[in-house]
């Protein structure tokens, strides 16, 4: 199928080109760039909802559940469930998947977990491509589910116009919290479980050290859930839905979303001249690599020979650039 084709399909919604449309980003595809440069003036429309926290938090059941209540608001929606650091879709979102059964057979609800197979940028650059795509196609809401707590996960999920940090009681200590360095992301915190003991402690907990922190425009809600009772599912949506009006109230939505972009573009231009130097080096162009290793050029030179040889234009540019005068 030609890119066009694919790119219609997409926007018409169509839920295999969609999956279609992902696997491209997964696999860095050749003709990705012409997919991501056709959607791209078709994106904007969806709130992005990132969801992190530890393995077993509940981060899946409350996507499940979330994605049941959009529905209900008929809000087209899409998950999309991510391991940053596995290049391979791990067991746990398998399951996670099908868990989502129930959701199955609702042509507006797309579902899908994510590796990144062949693309080189990692989970930080896919995402956003895999996001486009699905705001393209009409999703009004994409949940973002991370599996951890990492650096990579947090990256992905705070990548989102609101992010949800799920905690649950015993995890869920401010103390914990703190140390994974996940209060500055969160826009909505959630205490799942909260038919465990422990999750009233939890939320007071979370609350106080909030109440601490610098006085802003938005202080994040903590919202206790049990996916088990449905109890404040509901409630997490409208905080959901409370957060993007904020952001569209303050003028926040475009400069995080511009912000991003930014980051985005700084990161793709690094790994594509990170992947030149690498070419040169390893091809030992103008003995470079040799001239370092016989301690003829030290590193610090050696960076800056090739510094200066990327911002110069390639040989074949310079002859298409020349002109009369
Ligand atoms: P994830 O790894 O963060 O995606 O967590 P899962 O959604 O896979 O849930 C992990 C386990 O916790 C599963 O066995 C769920 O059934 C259970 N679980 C999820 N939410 C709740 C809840 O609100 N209350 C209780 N008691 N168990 C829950």
């Amino acid at each position: 199928m030609d890119v066009g084709e694919l790119v219609e399909q997409v926007l018409a919604g169509d839920r295999r080109a969609i999956a279609r449309a992902i696997s491209m980003v997964e696999d860095d595809a050749e003709d990705l760039p012409k997919l991501i440069e056709a959607l791209y003036p078709k994106t904007g429309n969806a709130h992005t909802v990132g969801l992190t926290g530890s393995p077993g938090v509940g981060k899946s059941s409350l996507a499940e559940q979330l994605v049941r209540v959009a529905r209900a608001r008929e809000r087209k929606v899409a998950v999309l469930a991510i391991d940053p650091t596995s290049p391979f879709t791990g067991g746990a979102l398998l399951g996670d998947r099908l868990r989502m059964q129930a959701h199955a057979t609702d042509p507006e609800v797309f579902i899908r977990s994510m590796a990144t197979r062949g693309h080189l940028g990692g989970m930080a650059l896919a995402a956003p491509e895999a996001i486009r795509i699905l705001d393209a196609a009409g999703k009004d809401v994409v949940f973002i589910e991370t599996v951890g707590v990492g650096q990579a996960e947090v990256q992905v999920a705070s990548a989102a116009d609101t992010t949800l940090v799920v905690v649950s009681p015993g995890w869920g200590d401010a103390v914990q919290v703190a140390k994974a360095g996940i209060l500055e992301i969160a826009d909505v915190f959630v205490v799942n479980k909260a038919d465990k003991e422990g999750a009233t402690e939890a939320v007071r907990d979370l609350e106080h050290m909030l109440g601490m922190g610098p006085s802003a425009e938005w202080t994040p809600p903590v919202v206790a859930t049990s996916t088990v009772s449905g109890d404040g599912v509901e409630q997490l949506w409208e905080a959901i839905e409370g957060h993007r009006k904020h952001l569209e109230a303050s003028g926040e939505l475009e400069q995080r979303r511009r912000t991003r972009l930014l980051e985005e573009v700084e990161d793709m231009v690094g790994l594509r001249l990170r992947r030149n130097v690498a070419g040169i080096l390893e091809r030992n162009e103008d003995g470079l690599a040799d001239d370092l290793a016989a301690r003829k050029v030290d590193p610090y030179r050696a960076s800056e020979v090739l510094v200066s040889r990327l911002s110069r234009p390639s040989s074949a540019q310079r002859r298409d650039g020349e002109g009369p005068g």
